[in-house]
């Protein structure tokens, strides 16, 4: 008799233990359940209804704060590819199916939750220090992006354009506080580029707010051309080595090595030669920029090892720069 109420003791401990447990773990595993659900759901949601991207098949972990999310990427021959232009940009013909589609929206990874931003290559070479300092000034990148847009951007939605200027506006602060060997200069000068190019297609997309884009389209280019330089005189001191960086770009589809980072230097700083008031420094510049270029497209030697369109667009900005010396030397006398 005391046998069997022992047997049933025992048994009925165990249930017990069993359906304690059982509670524990739907108690504990409720709040990740629920939050993969979401993630779940959000990315089914970005599946169906873009057939431009889709999300990545495994979870990036961001090296700063540890929040988990998914990176958007870009489904491969979405957009016709058309002509250059003279600043080395890709321009796109939009396909029937899909509409406009903008790549340069895409190649910065964003964390979510604590906007740490840099190219996929360079996300997870974050050291210690760094860490630290982008993690204490996350609220800084937060409000400035809200002041910029006017709006809060929340980056676990599908990337509009404006999510592509403000990777590049964040990946700049992050790349600020970057050691030299990632080359952050160079890669501020170019975030800066690619900013300024999506706030121009922004003030067609976007013709209310034209002028407050363009103001900012301008701002971006005067960075971009102050990083360029800064980043050529880095390079040429050995302060901060190009050759190390993976894709000098500066468009996604071409890498246009060392060269191509002169020759945008040489356009911008021709562009923006505008607000130099001193005609005779002007020249002097336009004189040194036209050695760049003469030099560059390999002038009085063979040139057949750089790649094509550089050497074309190198080539016109040579002669624009000699036509525009000679009209200021005219101006002059
Ligand atoms: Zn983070």
């Amino acid at each position: 008799m005391l046998k069997r109420v022992l047997k049933t003791y025992i048994i009925f401990i165990i249930l017990l233990k069993n359906l304690f447990i059982a509670n524990s773990l739907l108690i504990f595993d409720k709040v990740p359940i629920q939050r993969r659900m979401n993630k779940l759901w959000s990315n089914i949601i970005m599946i169906e209804a873009s057939k431009v991207t889709f999300p990545s098949t495994t979870e990036t972990v961001c090296p700063v704060c540890d929040y988990e999310f998914y990176i958007e990427k870009l489904r491969g021959k979405r957009v016709n590819a058309g002509e250059i232009d003279d600043e080395l940009r890709r321009q796109y013909v939009p396909m029937k199916e899909y509409g406009k589609v903008y790549p340069l929206v895409y190649p910065v990874v964003v964390c979510p939750d604590c906007l740490y931003a840099t190219y996929g290559y360079d996300f997870n070479k974050i050291k210690p220090k760094q860490k630290i300092e982008i993690e204490e000034t996350q609220e800084t990148r937060r409000k400035y992006i809200d002041v910029m847009f006017g709006e809060e951007l929340d980056f676990e939605d599908r990337r509009t354009l404006k999510h592509g200027i403000a990777s590049y506006v964040l990946a700049m602060n992050c790349y600020s506080y970057m050691p030299a060997d990632m080359a952050p200069t160079f890669k501020r000068g170019l975030s800066a580029l690619r900013a300024a190019w999506l706030l121009d297609t922004l003030t067609k997309e976007d013709p209310e707010n034209e002028k407050k884009y363009a103001y900012l389209r301008d701002t971006f280019y005067l960075k971009a051309e102050h990083y360029y330089a800064k980043s050529i005189i880095f390079e040429q001191k050995g302060k901060e080595r190009l050759e190390m960086v993976e894709n000098l770009g500066p468009d996604t589809d071409n890498d246009y090595q060392y060269d191509g980072v002169k020759y945008i230097s040489s356009v911008l700083s021709y562009k923006l030669s505008f607000l130099d008031p001193d005609l005779e420094s002007r020249i002097q510049k336009y004189t040194s920029l036209k050695s760049t270029m003469g030099r560059l497209f390999g002038f009085g030697r063979s040139s057949k090892e750089k790649p094509g369109p550089i050497l074309e667009k190198a080539k016109e900005l040579y002669d624009s720069l000699q036509q525009s010396i000679k009209e200021l030397e005219e101006s002059m006398q």
